[in-house]
């Protein structure tokens, strides 16, 4: 998803100081101070408010969510543009994980369900606002696999910043109808089992609209088929692990092109309108698709291939079907976004979209608390992009334009089980943070390593970011615990305090929250830098320069320099 529109300030460019003496600088000795706080203060607590009834049942992952793992999903609906409505069923495959006689679906409170099969058996449900629990007559056993096909109608309601799912027109005053509901989750618009843990392992989508119209879904087109009654069923096959969210419709008099990747399919759908412009831009799709394929590795959905779908709304990284609203231009929304002039290079929807692919839909969060896992890796891999077609100093200059965007007022990280999404410092900082480690890696080669196999180890999975800090933990002698803590699970960064209190030496060390924390930092003379390991405790060094001249390669970690 693409973070909400900010308004813009001013980069401050760091002045870099042009002195030339160069410096010595050898860590001498630790200041050993006894009696000092030993243990861990635990987070502060947060200012998010309470959660609402809806947001536990949302949230929550409880007895009866947690009693099945999701199959199979075929959704089979009509959409009708002109009473916007929609109206079919859901059929559910799951296996039961322990013995029970109810499970937790999720379909909202202003549609109606019709009916809940389980083959020729109706079976009873409670609605619980827009919670659905689906009663059994007899006991489902644990490991046996069960299917019921849960049928429902209604009208949609138009809602959030993107639609949910909305009935607009074209330009032509044709029918435009999309779906995009990260937000506000999947049930605004068809019956699932709403949360992240658990994505189903497949899914077939089919979809009858008026047979002038087109659907453009998830996965690999299969065919459609003219059902007689004025009405085309367009069928789709999603063949991977997919999030309810990013299940999509759509539904316009779309024009169609396509390309090819080596074997992987490319087919863009436009307005007729936007046809010569949409050739000229979406030529960024291979070039995006190389950049990420040569840090990470091939394409997650190669068999489902790659689309853009031009939307009403600035766009949303649905799977395997990315939908474009940017008005084919580059930067976003027509502006130069980071305010440094690299936006305008190239289109920040296609690429920031396209990057949810990797980090997002294959690589996912278990909980839209940890959603810096979808959304700070993305906003990196976007200045992943930059590197790779502009060089290594303009993604430093690109990642680093973030920083004014950055509030730092709650951590990035929210409470679980209460469906709170986290603030916008999960894409900003997450990428700032992201490109900090990379720094106390210090070694390129074994940090692009480091980031795909990241991606290869968790590719199709739902994961915490505890999960990320283990494997980092395991792959290098550092504990990177404290590290993530700071950055992820506090409001402020850490401070690197210099003292210059005796002449030729300085006193330094980290004041954070976390008191294990220990980062390394070059400083000194750009051009010349010295790595440091400070901790929460004072170290002191010899230093031939001074409070003006010792400088801080604040460019490469975000942290805050303190000079006393
Ligand atoms: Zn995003």
């Amino acid at each position: 998803m693409v973070h909400d529109q900010i308004v813009l300030r001013t980069f401050r460019c760091i002045a870099v100081l042009a002195v030339s003496t160069l410096a010595l600088i050898v860590p001498l000795w630790t200041v050993d101070i006894k009696g000092q706080q030993a243990s861990t203060p635990p987070p502060p607590p947060s200012t998010i408010g309470p959660p609402t009834r809806a947001d536990l049942l949302r949230g929550q992952y409880g007895r009866y969510r947690a009693n099945n793992d999701l199959l199979f999903y075929h959704l089979d609906v009509r959409v009708d543009p002109d009473k916007k409505s929609i109206a079919g069923k859901n059929t559910i495959r799951f296996r039961m994980l322990a013995d029970d006689t109810r499970i937790q679906l999720d379909l909202a409170a202003n549609l109606n369900i019709d009916k809940v099969m389980l083959g020729a058996t109706p079976l009873k449900y409670e609605r619980d606002l827009d919670t659905v629990y689906v009663d059994f007559p007899s006991t489902l056993r644990s490991g046996r696999e069960y299917t019921i096909d849960f049928h429902y109608s209604g009208l949609p309601q138009e809602q959030g910043r993107f639609g949910g799912m909305a009935f607009r027109t074209d330009g032509a005053g044709h029918p435009w109808i999309t779906t995009a509901c990260e937000d506000e989750g999947a049930r605004v618009w068809w019956p699932n089992k709403d949360q992240w843990r658990d994505e189903v392992e497949r899914m077939q989508i089919s979809i009858a609209v008026p047979s002038d119209l087109m659907d453009i879904s998830n996965g690999r087109f299969m065919g459609k088929t003219d059902l007689g009654d004025g009405y085309t069923r367009w069928d789709w096959l999603v063949q991977y692990p997919i999030n309810n969210y990013s299940v999509s419709v759509n539904i316009a008099r779309y024009e169609h092109f396509a390309d090819k990747l080596d074997d992987l399919p490319l087919d863009f759908y436009v307005l007729p309108q936007n046809l010569e412009k949409a050739k000229r831009q979406f030529a960024q799709a291979k070039p995006m698709l190389e950049a990420f394929r040569s840090y990470f590795g091939e394409y997650p959905f190669e068999k489902d291939g790659f689309k853009l779908i031009e939307v009403p709304y600035s766009g949303m990284e649905h799977q395997s079907a990315v939908t474009y609203g940017n008005g084919f231009v580059n930067g976003y929304l027509d502006r130069d976004w980071t305010g440094i002039g690299i936006s305008l290079k190239f289109d920040f929807i296609i690429v920031h979209e396209s990057g949810h692919e990797w980090f997002g839909n294959a690589v996912s969060a278990a909980d839209v608390s940890d959603m810096w896992i979808h959304e700070g890796w993305t906003t990196y891999l976007e200045s992943l992009y930059v590197e790779k077609m502009f060089g290594h100093d303009e993604a430093i200059r690109y990642v680093n334009s973030y920083k004014p965007k950055v509030q730092n007022r709650e951590p990035i990280i929210t409470q679980r089980g209460i469906h709170r999404q986290p603030q916008q410092d999960m894409y900003f900082k997450g990428t700032l943070f992201l490109n900090t480690l990379r720094s106390v890696v210090n070694d390129d080669t074994a940090w692009w390593a480091l980031v795909r196999d990241v991606y290869q180890q968790f590719k199709y999975r739902n994961i915490m970011t505890e999960d990320v800090v283990r494997f980092f933990n395991s792959r290098t002698a550092r504990d990177w615990t404290p590290i993530f803590d700071q950055y992820l699970r506090r409001s402020a960064i850490p401070t690197l305090q210099l003292a210059f209190n005796e002449p030729g030496s300085m006193a330094y060390r980290w004041k954070t929250d976390e008191r294990a924390f220990a980062m390394p930092v070059r400083i000194g003379r750009p051009g010349n830098w010295t790595i440091v390991e400070p901790t929460t405790d004072w170290k002191v060094m010899p230093t031939s320069l001074g409070k003006e001249t010792m400088d801080v390669a604040t460019d490469l970690y975000y942290i805050n320099v303190e000079k006393s």
